[in-house]
């Protein structure tokens, strides 16, 4: 039986493990924290008992691959999806404006419907959305930015604000000047133009450790798999017969194949610069975008949406932890987690300056807001929440030049932005290379 080992239990390295576990090869998996999940986890808050995630995580519909793989360790069923996508925008100006794609309607008059009565924009801006649809099909430049693509495709300022750059930085969480217009080609090909629930938006109804922590670390263990934490990896050092990997404790695995499912830069400081010299070069070059989560606890509710897009302010979204936890998980009745993604800009701020900005622009938003007292707030930086290549570079595939090495990540060549999806894809897409071997 070949030996296949797993660097890193988040997204990739677990679908990654929960794949080759099914085709009966029974993985080693190593993960650095004492904890699965990687860039998706949630604690306890210790003042409130609330359960927190890093992050607020949102799925679509057409996340087929992340699906099958809640599916196979038994937590799709704690993901909730909208009957319709439906998004809420608040101006800071006082505007609310509803985004809705009709379910009835086929793709695209469900778009069409849904713009028309879309009140942040006017009907003069949506005829221009069929040059975006003819588009879709077209291999674009690799260095195209979604600033530069939009533009080309006749989309104004006023869709732009109110649609174009919202999507772009939640879904890829970088800046449309930086962006590259091909990861919003395969959102919208995926999510709007695929199938026509593909956009309709999921959440975790518990916690993100609660939902697939525990569930991906049995369904490997029960298939002979071992799960290992607090294992970090120094090093990975290619043999002829297969990989060498070491641990700090001192230890090496020996092993015939081996599936590094760590973030670019980790990956960088664990081969060697000589041997895997333009590897090596691409992955130091890969840039981290921050991702901040400002938690306020207020003494009463605030808001009655699950979520909410803001618009004109530097937050981007607002969260109701309690109606999206319904009673699935702790969340006390005034829990809302504010969002600024792809947030280089707020680097500098204090976590009481975050804290009082988000207050003040949620005061804006929800006015009755202002007579209500925080009881308790956390914020939450996540420095590299994702990672992106300069647009000039090529994205590292699957195989590497040793032909016992293979990648994984959310970082890799899937086609995709950074996401879940992007994750899970890598992580089957690395399983199958080895299966093949
Ligand atoms: C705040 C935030 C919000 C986000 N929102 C969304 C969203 O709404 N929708 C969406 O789809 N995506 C979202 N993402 C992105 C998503 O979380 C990631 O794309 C995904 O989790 C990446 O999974 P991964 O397995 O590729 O990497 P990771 O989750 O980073 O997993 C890598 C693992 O490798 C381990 N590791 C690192 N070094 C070593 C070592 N030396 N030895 C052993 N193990 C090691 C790490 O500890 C980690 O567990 C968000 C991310 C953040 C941070």
């Amino acid at each position: 039986m070949i030996r296949v080992a797993i660097i890193g239990g988040g997204f990739a390295g677990l679908a990654a493990g929960v794949r080759l576990c099914d085709a009966g090869y029974p993985v080693t998996l190593l993960e650095r924290r004492q904890q699965l999940g990687g860039r998706t986890f949630s604690y306890t808050d210790p003042v409130t008992g609330d359960t927190v995630d890093n992050g607020q995580h949102l799925l679509m519909k057409c996340y087929r691959e992340t699906l099958d793989f809640l599916d196979r360790i038994g937590a799709r069923d704690d993901v909730v999806f909208q009957p319709q996508f439906r998004m809420d925008f608040r101006h800071a100006d006082g505007g609310a404006y509803t985004l809705r794609f009709p379910s009835f309607l086929p793709v695209p008059l469900n778009m069409l419907s849904g713009f028309l009565r879309f009140g942040a924009v006017h009907w003069t801006d949506i005829p221009p959305l069929r040059k975006v649809k003819a588009e879709l099909s077209k291999d674009l430049d690799t260095d195209l930015t979604v600033d530069a693509w939009l533009d080309h495709c006749g989309q104004k300022p006023r869709m732009r604000r109110a649609f174009w750059d919202p999507l772009c930085i939640a879904a890829l969480n970088q800046r449309p000047q930086n962006a590259s217009a091909r990861y919003l080609q395969a959102v919208l090909r995926e999510a709007f133009w695929g199938e026509p629930d593909g956009a309709h938006l999921g959440y975790a109804r518990t916690g993100l450790s609660g939902l697939f922590e525990n569930r991906a670390r049995e369904y490997i263990s029960k298939r002979g798999g071992e799960v290992l934490c607090g294992k970090a990896v120094t090093s990975i050092v290619p043999v002829s017969s297969g990989v060498h990997i070491h641990i700090r404790s001192g230890d090496v695995i020996d092993t015939d194949m081996c599936i590094a499912a760590v973030p670019p830069l980790q990956l960088a400081r664990m081969i060697c610069a000589k041997t895997f010299a333009e590897l090596h070069h691409t992955l130091c070059q890969y840039e981290p975008s921050p991702i901040f989560s400002v938690n306020l606890w207020f003494d009463r509710p605030i808001m009655r949406e699950p979520m909410c897009g803001l618009l004109g302010t530097t937050m981007e979204w607002v969260f109701n932890k309690p109606v999206l936890y319904g009673d699935y998980d702790r969340a006390s009745e005034g829990f809302l987690t504010m969002v600024a993604s792809a947030a280089h800009h707020l680097l500098h701020l204090s976590n009481d300056d975050l804290i009082d900005l988000a207050c003040k622009e949620l005061h804006q938003i929800f006015p009755e807001s202002q007579r209500a007292e925080v009881l308790h707030a956390k914020v939450i930086c996540e420095h590299a929440a994702t990672c992106a290549l300069p647009l000039s570079y090529a994205v590292p595939k699957t195989r590497t030049p040793h032909p016992h090495l293979f990648l994984a990540g959310d970082w890799t060549d899937t086609g995709l932005p950074p996401t879940i999806e992007g994750a899970v894809r890598s992580g089957y897409a690395a399983a199958d290379a080895v299966l093949l071997k």
